[in-house]
């Protein structure tokens, strides 16, 4: 018997990230199934040129005109067909093409939503690492899948996780029948062990070196911060349709439970494996098939042990700050979420010690009005006013024990 096999077409947003070049490894395993159509990017131009080298897209796409003419350069003479664009249309352009059946949703913070956005009106499946562009619009986003007719998969592997311990047919924002809770785990970051006055001078260097995951500089700081949960607890809220009390936060630093499931009659369902993220972008990709990620199976004699423990709100204070934007609805998490990117850019760029950075988004939610959220104007308009919030209470001189990278 002869098998038709379909070949699908998919876009990568932030293809030279470390999600993209994740993506772009499972994708090499499989080169009979998928075809990259497009990448997008911003600066790493060097980077993207090995991409299109090796993957031969039809587009490939920087966010920066600076950075999309030194491609272009460098492909000159190449014999590469691909073609270059600039710019943050041509990027929401490469999420909507008609070849284009998965797109993958990987650049980092707010500046990932209006190209996922497009992909989400466009009607194609969404692989979401982005969880920024969830946080600031939730609901608004998955009404344009909805609209679009197309589906949102979670990547972010505790998300990916949950989605895989719930039942098949489950639709996206919408709770299953016989749902519990969500018990979202988390390692607690390099700084699990750390005093506050540790953590409250901690350096850029410290704060990316995560002890289980491999990842890209802001939601290295957001794990560190333990942000990434609060993050994580928004976008549970959306995707799974659950009330800020049925997810409960829970620190497990071997990284070998991905999350948990538990039902009413109290079976607790958890996803396991390696702290790899090719296996949540391989089980999305493929879904509801599934194909090899090329990553190790886990030895579970050598895990040994499974630890659980519970989250530190003191010197973690960021968690229960998402939490209360995740209450409290309408646009608190668009504030908080940019509120933060400032704060965390502003500690990478040695402005500002770690231990300002919960401050500076306490004040700023503090300050804000927060009011409900009807289009995607409210949101980009409370987005650029948390902003300039946070850059208000940025330190003027670069403090003493902050050092940059
Ligand atoms: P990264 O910093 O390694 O990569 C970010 C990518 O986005 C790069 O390709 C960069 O060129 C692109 N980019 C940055 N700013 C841009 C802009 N203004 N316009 C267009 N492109 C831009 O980040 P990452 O670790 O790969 O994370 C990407 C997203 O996935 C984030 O939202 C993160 O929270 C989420 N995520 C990552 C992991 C992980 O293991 N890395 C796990 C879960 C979720
Ligand atoms: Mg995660």
């Amino acid at each position: 018997m002869e098998w038709l096999v379909v070949m699908r077409g998919i876009t990568i947003l932030g293809s030279t990230g470390s999600i993209g070049c994740s993506t772009l490894e499972v994708l090499a395993l499989h080169p009979e199934r998928y075809r990259v159509v497009a990448l997008g990017a911003w600066r790493r131009d060097e980077l993207l040129f090995e991409q299109v080298r090796r993957f031969a897209p039809e587009f490939a796409v920087m966010a920066d005109a600076a950075g999309a003419a030194r491609l272009e350069s460098r492909l000159r003479g190449t014999g590469s067909r691909t073609q270059v664009l600039a710019g943050a249309e041509a990027l929401a352009g490469i999420a909507a093409l008609a070849s284009v059946e998965q797109v993958m949703c990987a650049i980092v913070g707010a500046a990932g939503l209006p190209s996922t956005l497009a992909a989400a009106r466009a009607g194609k499946r969404i692989l979401l690492a982005n969880k920024e562009a969830l946080v600031m619009a939730g609901e608004l986003l998955l009404e344009a899948v909805r609209r679009g007719g197309g589906e949102l998969l979670p990547i972010d592997s505790e998300h990916n996780a949950i989605f895989q311990c719930l039942p098949l047919g489950s639709r996206c924002g919408v709770a299953p029948s016989g749902l519990k809770r969500i018990i979202l785990t988390g390692s607690g970051g390099p700084f699990r062990d750390w005093t506050q006055a540790q953590i409250d001078v901690a350096t850029p260097a410290q704060a990316i070196r995560h002890p289980n995951w491999s990842m890209g500089p802001k939601i290295s700081v957001d794990s560190a911060t333990m942000m990434n949960k609060g993050l994580e607890f928004i976008e549970a809220r959306m995707l799974f349709g659950v009330s800020a009390e049925q997810i409960e936060v829970v620190l497990h630093p071997q990284s070998v439970v991905h999350s948990m499931v538990e039902y009413l009659d109290g079976s607790l369902l958890a996803q396991m494996g390696t702290p790899d993220m090719r296996t949540p972008i391989a089980q999305a990709l493929a879904w509801p098939e599934r194909m090899a990620s090329g990553v190790k199976s886990l030895d579970l004699v050598a895990a040994g042990r499974l630890d659980f423990l519970p989250p530190d709100p003191t010197r973690f204070p960021c968690l229960p700050l998402a939490q209360q934007a995740a209450r409290t609805g309408g646009l608190a998490p668009a504030i908080l979420n940019a509120a933060n990117e400032v704060a965390v850019q502003a500690f990478l760029d040695g402005q500002m010690n770690f231990g300002g950075i919960p401050a500076v988004i306490d004040k700023v939610m503090q300050q804000a009005a927060i009011g409900r959220i009807e289009t995607l104007e409210d949101v980009l308009a409370a987005d650029d006013a948390a902003r300039r919030a946070a850059r208000r209470l940025l330190p003027a001189d670069a403090p003493k024990h902050a050092g940059a990278r």
